[in-house]
């Protein structure tokens, strides 16, 4: 059962994301720019230790610049709540930062209430989750779980021409991080389970009026290029019957993408077109277009791209061009445990809160981490569906019973012996 003397303060919680979101502030248009290893992000971290030892956890700072706030009191495994805290240029100040900030939250609640953890409970920021400065998405859970090229992701480079080695060696100068270069750090055996709560970054709570979404998976992606040739020639003197048009054979798959994905039940969005050479005046002889497809089903997505490439091949022909796919990513989908979304189903009940299941189309670390420690997590609502933008909001009360769903699944966790079975 929820304990009820344990309660979240959701008006600390909203001044803690305000404060929050001053870190990266930009100076019109209310948007916050805060990429990892920037200025503003080192502030903010800063911030958010102070607050860590506030609430009287132990602060750690690993190797690849993850922060970890422990309650040292139980044994291990340990509980882990958290998020990110870089966002996306002019982005908002609810992705990641409501996952620890409410994680925060809710520890403090915890120990307000006078809880007992027999489990220790620790709460992580992980490193650029976004891929915002260095295009390492997912780079501080990827380093935890063992999964990070690292000496690929050292060499990239953000705006300014800098690698993040060198952006590494320039923050060490001034800030406690741990000396040398980073080395993936050995601490999965420590982990029983891990949560994450989130913004839902959509519109379906909202518009259905429930305030809680359970995930049940996080969809799996295909990243690819369609590359059409044909022949570059003038528009005025080829008749309309000879011509090799690669920007009509791109046209004509971009239409199809869209039909088959609603005919497979998936999602799919041609993102990037690029006509080449790019004159008014000349039929493109090379165009291309970016494909992002996701599903929570691998079978459903392979399907799709079969389908999808067999179609292109037919156009192809048609319009006597060559057509080639090259696949740029294949991210498994990646379910949440089972357990774990029993569990937040069941404190839902007992709060009187309405939740769903629901799938993310979104990427998040708990697709990282779920592999190696059974993870759930939590949605709550987003105002008109929008994120990543400055307009990007969640109500106070939902904010807060996102913590409090949080508290009280901790709570559980970190009492007794867990059960956190049925993990794939
Ligand atoms: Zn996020």
């Amino acid at each position: 059962m929820t304990n009820p003397v344990y309660r979240v303060d959701g008006e600390r919680l909203w001044r803690d994301l305000e404060k929050l979101a001053t870190f990266g502030a930009e100076e019109a248009g209310g948007g916050v720019t805060r990429p990892a290893w920037s200025r503003g992000y080192l502030d903010a971290e800063r911030w958010l230790v102070a607050q860590f030892e506030d609430a009287g956890l132990s602060v750690r700072i690993d190797a690849a610049r993850n922060v970890w706030g422990r309650w040292e009191e139980g044994k291990l495994p340990a509980i882990v709540a958290g998020s990110h805290i870089d966002s996306v240029p002019s982005g908002g100040a609810f992705d990641g930062c409501l996952g620890v900030l409410g994680a925060l939250e809710a520890v403090r609640a915890l120990r307000r209430g006078g809880h007992r953890p027999d489990r220790q409970i620790w709460i992580v920021a992980w490193t650029e989750e976004e891929g915002s400065a260095f295009g390492n998405a997912l780079f501080g859970s990827r380093a935890f779980v063992g999964e990070l090229d690292l000496e690929a992701a050292l060499e990239r480079t953000n705006a300014a021409g800098e690698t993040l080695a060198q952006a590494m060696g320039r923050i060490r100068h001034d800030s406690a991080a741990p000396p040398g270069l980073p080395r993936l750090p050995d601490g999965l055996g420590d982990l029983a389970a891990y949560l994450e709560l989130h913004v839902e970054q959509g519109p379906l709570l909202e518009r259905d009026g429930v305030p809680v979404g359970v995930v049940t998976d996080i969809v799996g992606l295909r990243g690819a290029r369609l590359r059409f040739t044909g022949q570059a020639n003038h528009a005025g003197t080829t008749p309309m019957d000879a011509r090799r048009d690669a920007g009509v054979g791109a046209a004509r798959g971009m239409v199809e993408a869209r039909r088959l994905a609603v005919d497979h039940g998936v999602r799919a969005t041609a993102g990037v077109v690029e006509l080449s050479p790019g004159g008014t005046n000349v039929i493109p002889g090379r165009a291309e277009f970016s494909l992002d497809a996701r599903d929570r089903e691998a079978a459903a997505l392979e399907a799709y791209v079969s389908a999808l490439r067999a179609a292109c091949s037919r156009i192809a022909e048609e319009e006597g061009l060559d057509v080639a796919y090259e696949q740029v990513y294949d991210i498994a989908p990646v379910p949440m445990d089972a357990e774990l979304q029993r569990l937040l189903t069941d404190v839902c009940a007992e709060i009187d809160t309405r939740c769903r299941p629901m799938v993310s189309g979104a990427g998040h670390d708990a697709m990282v981490v779920a592999p190696h420690v059974p993870a759930g997590m939590v949605f709550v609502p987003s105002r008109d569906g929008i994120s990543h933008a400055p307009q990007e909001f969640t109500s106070p009360q939902d904010c807060a019973k996102g913590a409090e769903i949080l508290m009280h699944a901790l709570a559980r966790l970190s009492a007794g012996k867990p059960k956190t079975g049925g993990h794939p």
